[in-house]
């Protein structure tokens, strides 16, 4: 999906105290990345055809769209990289609220009218969407559009409040009329709009991976925007990801080692613009119109990039202690919240059940405050 102009390239580092800039993480080996790339290196001036890590970037869906992978063999490994990247164009194609011919274009032109009907591939990422407004209580609702349109945060065009009260009557995702039978969407309310901004990219990333993985490819990573998932490990180490400071993106706030699984970034510095002291930014509470700002960035981990990309949105409306709620009910997921203050919170399962000595006090969910 083209959500917007092409950002700021996310790097991806193998160096471990490289200072770059990045968008929203960095991913990196767990140690000594500079040997294993200078052997890899050697052995690949040696035999140009042996098996290597392969890596690309591509601007597609109005962001940076990365592939890296281990290829036994660099011709397939090439060809696997670039059938992924044709994915990403395909869903943009179809899913795309910027493309005019997108069938999510079709929808917001017609449903107002008429059910309109798309493919099931599309109308099924729109029922899922539904269920992570259910399960964040509304907090992600791709309805949010209807007023998020009056957002233009490059040109640094925001709504007035007049408009925003007009519009937000329409942001309500039980609005939208979804008929299973015929793949149709209907809006029940004028000025309906829908955008699939805060999922598609994730949807995107687990596609890649399928295309991956049935291509025998065992150690990979995908991402699009802030949306990543790795297949395997990286080579008998984890991936270490790291979360960026939200105010210096050559901070580095925590590191978190995984392989096989999706992360997603949220954060209030990817799209915005400050005025007056707020910052307005693209991730908008669907009960104000506004900004939604209780966090300042929000790191979702779960097996797939379609479930963190659908609850990195959540801490930012309903505040981190009601997200960490939500997220600590769901096995499958973690979460690292940054607070407005600067302080680091962590959901349980990234939390060591360290032992306390007698007489300490109690354990908290926060870190110490990360300094500015
Ligand atoms: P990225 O596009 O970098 O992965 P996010 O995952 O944080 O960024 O998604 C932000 C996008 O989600 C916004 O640009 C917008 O398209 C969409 N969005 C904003 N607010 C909401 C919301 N409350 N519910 C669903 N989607 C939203
Ligand atoms: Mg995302």
């Amino acid at each position: 999906m083209q959500f917007s102009p092409v950002q700021e390239p996310l790097v991806f580092s193998s160096g471990e105290n490289t200072a770059i800039p990045v968008t929203t993480i960095l991913l990196m080996n767990a140690r000594a990345a500079g040997v294993l790339t200078a052997l890899l290196l050697a052995s690949a001036a040696a035999a140009p055809a042996r098996a290597d890590w392969l890596e690309r970037t591509e601007a597609i869906m109005g962001t940076r769209c990365y592939v890296e992978l281990w290829a036994d063999d660099p011709v397939r490994g090439d060809a696997a990289i670039d059938a992924v990247m044709a994915e990403l164009r395909r869903i943009d194609d179809l899913m795309s609220h910027y493309k005019p011919e997108s069938q999510l274009s079709q929808i917001n032109a017609h449903a107002n009218q008429e059910p309109v009907q798309v493919d099931k591939e599309l109308f099924d990422l729109i029922k899922l969407s539904t269920h992570y407004s259910q399960i964040t209580e509304g907090a992600f609702d791709i309805t949010y559009a209807s007023v998020g349109y009056l957002y233009d945060y490059p040109r640094r065009i925001r709504p007035t409040e007049e408009q925003i009260r007009q519009a937000l009557p329409a942001v309500n995702w039980r609005n939208m009329l979804l008929d299973e039978a015929h793949h149709t969407v209907r809006f029940e309310h004028p000025g309906m709009r829908i955008d699939l901004g805060g999922i598609g990219k994730g949807y995107a990333v687990d596609r890649g991976v399928e295309i991956l993985k049935a291509r025998g490819i065992r150690h990979a990573i995908v991402t699009a925007g802030g949306d990543s998932r790795i297949i395997g490990d990286r080579m008998g180490r984890p991936w270490l990801v790291a979360i960026r400071h939200p105010d210096n993106p050559k901070k580095v706030v925590t590191r978190i080692p995984l392989s096989d699984s999706a992360v997603s970034t949220s954060g209030d510095y990817e799209r915005y613009f400050d005025e007056g002291g707020v910052r307005y930014h693209h991730i908008i509470d669907p009960r104000t119109g506004h900004s939604a700002s209780k966090v300042r960035s929000a790191t979702i981990l779960a097996p797939t990039a379609t479930q963190t990309d659908g609850m990195s949105k959540t801490a930012f409306v309903l505040g981190a202690e009601k997200a960490l709620e939500i997220i600590n009910r769901m096995p499958e997921y973690d979460a690292v919240f940054v607070l407005p203050d600067g302080h680091v919170v962590y959901s349980n399962g990234l939390r060591p059940p360290a032992p306390r000595p007698a007489g300490a006090p109690p354990a908290t969910a926060a870190s110490p405050r990360v300094p500015p």
